[in-house]
């Protein structure tokens, strides 16, 4: 694969992994996220649930305070104003009721009543004269007029600044009171400027309990109206009543507190009556209703929100960490590869040039020692011609040693032209009908002169029903049992060398013979026995000097053996003697004539 290729694809490989982590990433943010908007949403709902408990709680603390006032008035006949100062006084209006400064009584008295009201009550109070909410016009004509009586606590000779005021003329005030009325019970009306201390500067509101002569509400309307007596209210600074929420939970939200008349009462945001709030509930209190609205404030579950995002990041990170490490590791392997590519190319280009040298230099060796065996034949033929002719004894001798120096050159030169034909591929085998036991007894006959001039005795046997009539390469065959036989011999300096024959088996017309070859010569260390059947390899560099030899022979025996199927080895104990042994499938020839002749194998 060319690297360009492999680089593409490491490319290829890191840009996935990069998309498909940055998506997991990506998928990990919003899911997080998504978890933690929603953990938010059930915060902020909760949130709004406590802020509405205590607003009802406090409102119902109201409620009982004035429903307790009602009570003492139902019990009380006439007037008790120093009962009344005490009972209040008993409640701690300004420790446990935020935002008030104390509770009021309320009188509706008709205007033709007044002059006579008045005069009363300035007798019973020092300094009483009837007021008005700060901006409210004081009426002219109205048909009756609601004045506050009675204000504690207070200190005895001293009345709060609100005794006096006649509600009547504000028409909210007045609106509140009459629905508290007809109700029956505690009301609370829209949010109004405060009256008294806090006049006109700060924003509150009323909540008026209705008292009825007699006790308890009257059950319809009409007679609602005409059974009361008084009013019993307490007036609420919004700041004040409200600031126990801030307080508790300024920080994580911003609170909007809106009337029935949709006026901020409270309000802890910058935002308008009309703006968009994540939460807005109604809330029930005392006949109106009014309306809660809530957003987050920056304080609102703090290190929350960076948490997705950084898991997010990690991942991505990790990712891009991950994609870089494989693509590392893959261009390494690109590269790696690459090389070697190239060094397999570089190898065999070696080899192929190697061995075409090598065959070359093969087909020169063939074609060379064919060149030289020609003159040497001529050597030969012309000194075996010459020593028939007459010649005094050093003539002789000398024409003998010269033709035996040329039998012997031409021994190596027949093994340096079949080995070189075998290595350029250019052997074949002649495979002909023959017959085993001539081979074999005549090769022991071309040895004997010389085993019997070595004292040597050379035998030769054959088992029992091996087959003899063979087809195959008999000189062939001939040249490697003589290798074998002539070593054994040349090896063995007393004792014997014997040739043996045995068929192994037979099969599908053909013989496997096993050819040994024994001798109780020098015998060959187990090291050198591996390298035994290579070219020009010898067990000992010192043979060469005592025996002579090319060390092509076993080499050659072993390639021609492998052509006819065979195998060859050999067993030896040094100093004990040698066998070398070869076996070879050959046809058997009445095989072969019956295959060959369909006559005979009719
Ligand atoms: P060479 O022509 O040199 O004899 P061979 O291939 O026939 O070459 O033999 C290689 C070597 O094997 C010999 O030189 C010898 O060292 C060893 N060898 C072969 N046959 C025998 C044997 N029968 N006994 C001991 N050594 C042997």
């Amino acid at each position: 694969m060319p690297p360009a290729q492999l680089t593409n694809r490491g490319y290829r490989l890191t840009l996935a992994i990069v998309a498909l982590g940055w998506v997991l990433s990506a998928w990990l943010y919003l899911g997080l996220n998504g978890e933690r908007a929603r953990s938010d949403a059930a915060e902020l709902d909760r949130i709004v649930e406590r802020i509405q408990d205590q607003i009802h709680l406090s409102f119902t603390t109201y409620e009982n305070a004035l429903r307790g006032g009602a009570g003492y008035w139902a019990a009380a006949r006439d007037p008790d104003w120093n009962g009344w100062r005490d009972y209040v006084g008993a409640l701690g209006i300004r420790e446990r009721f935020a935002g008030t400064s104390g509770v009021a009584v309320m009188e509706a008295v008709a205007d033709s009543d007044l002059p006579a009201f008045r005069k009363a009550y300035q007798q019973r109070i020092l300094g009483f004269q009837l007021r008005w909410p700060p901006g409210v016009v004081p009426p002219s004509g109205a048909a009756d007029h609601f004045v506050v009586v009675a204000a504690e606590p207070s200190q005895p000779g001293r009345p709060a600044p609100v005794v006096g005021l006649d509600m009547s003329a504000d028409p909210v005030r007045r609106a509140t009171a009459e629905a508290a009325r007809d109700r029956g019970e505690a009301t609370l009306g829209p949010s109004v400027l405060m009256a008294g201390s806090n006049a006109g500067t700060r924003r509150g509101f009323l909540l008026f309990q209705p008292v009825y002569h007699g006790g308890a509400p009257p059950p319809t309307i009409a007679a609602r109206r005409g059974a009361l007596r008084a009013w019993i209210l307490v007036a609420i600074d919004a700041g004040e009543f409200f600031k126990p929420l801030q307080a508790r939970w300024g920080d994580q939200v911003e609170i909007r507190i809106a009337d029935s008349a949709n006026t901020a009462v409270f309000s802890a945001t910058a935002r308008n009556a009309g703006a968009t709030f994540e939460r807005r509930v109604q809330l029930s209190l005392a006949g109106s209703t009014w309306t809660l609205a809530l957003n987050r404030a920056p304080g609102f579950a703090p290190g929350a929100h960076w948490a997705p995002l950084a898991a997010g990041l990690c991942a991505a990170l990790l990712t891009l960490f991950v994609a870089l490490l494989v693509y590392n590791l893959q261009s390494s392997r690109s590269r790696a590869e690459a090389l070697v590519e190239s060094r397999t190319k570089d190898l065999s280009s070696a080899l192929l040039a190697a061995d075409a040298a090598n065959r070359a230099k093969s087909e020169f060796l063939a074609n060379m020692s064919h060149e030289i065996r020609t003159p040497m034949n001529g050597v030969l033929g012309m000194t075996g011609l010459l020593l028939e002719t007459p010649m005094n004894d050093d003539q002789r001798d000398m024409a003998l040693t010269a033709h035996d120096s040329a039998t012997s050159l031409l021994t190596v030169l027949n093994d340096i032209l079949d080995f070189s034909k075998i290595e350029a591929g250019r052997l074949e085998l002649r495979p002909e009908p023959f017959d085993l036991e001539t081979v074999t007894t005549g090769v022991a006959a071309l040895l004997g002169p010389l085993a019997s001039a070595k004292n040597v005795s050379l035998r030769c046997s054959h088992a029992p029903e091996t087959p003899t009539l063979l087809v195959g390469d008999e000189g062939r065959l001939r040249q490697v049992l003589l290798n074998l036989a002539g070593n054994a011999l040349k090896f063995t300096q007393q004792g014997f060398v014997s040739i043996h024959t045995r068929c192994v088996e037979t099969r599908g017309g053909r013989a496997q013979i096993r050819i040994q070859v024994e001798d109780t010569g020098t015998g060959i260390p187990e090291t050198a026995r591996a390298q035994l059947f290579q070219k020009f390899t010898q067990a000992d560099s010192s043979i060469t000097r005592r025996f002579g030899g090319t060390g092509l022979g076993l080499a050659i025996s072993k390639s021609l053996v492998e052509m006819m199927d065979g195998e060859i080895g050999v067993d030896s104990q040094p100093g004990a003697g040698s066998t070398f042994w070869f076996t070879l499938w050959l046809p058997l020839q009445s095989e072969e004539a019956s295959a060959s002749d369909p006559a005979l194998a009719a």
